[in-house]
């Protein structure tokens, strides 16, 4: 069974004019040089994937071409030829079907919904504000909230660096 790494060599080789997929083993987040994979052609009209790879737990992931685009992305962040990096690149393209800006990027960001809604957690988790200790910031009419010296909105927006999203 060859590994990723014998894959990697393969294309950077030039030793292979396939159309075929990079089929891997495992879950992608585990990828590393040493998984097993082989390239391969998955049979689209019929059921069973290509013969002999159901059994080895192999599946497809991306195509060759795309194989051959992480590489070069890979190369290009890195400045060189390094296997490590195209790893990374493979990895993170096979989870989020996009290439990162950096090496050892961690994931995208959440959708702004998912945003919304963490904000909105970090403001209610402050509660409420205390009329009897005025907020510091300029010009502000509005209560202190525990463990601070602003109100929700000030305190909010000193620590998170940006303006308070909601209305109260
Ligand atoms: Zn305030």
């Amino acid at each position: 069974m060859a590994t990723l790494h014998d894959i990697i060599r393969r294309i950077r080789n030039c030793q292979t004019n396939e159309t075929g997929w990079l089929y891997i083993a495992g879950a992608s987040v585990d990828l590393s040089l040493t998984t097993d994979a082989e390239l391969g052609c998955p049979n689209f009209d019929e059921e069973i994937e290509s013969a002999g790879f159901a059994e080895d737990n192999l599946r497809p992931t991306i195509d060759i071409s795309t194989l051959t685009d992480c590489i070069e992305w890979a190369d290009r962040l890195s400045g060189s030829n390094d296997d490590n990096a195209v790893l990374d690149i493979i990895r993170y393209y096979i989870r989020f079907d996009a290439w990162p800006e950096t090496l050892n990027a961690p994931g995208p960001p959440p959708p702004e919904a998912s945003i919304r809604d963490l904000d909105r957690q970090f403001a209610d988790q402050l509660g409420p504000e205390d009329q009897s200790k005025p907020c510091r910031h300029d010009d502000c009419d509005r209560g202190t909230v525990t463990l601070s010296v602003f109100c929700r909105r000030h305190h909010f927006e000193s620590i998170q660096n940006r303006p308070y999203p909601f209305d109260d």
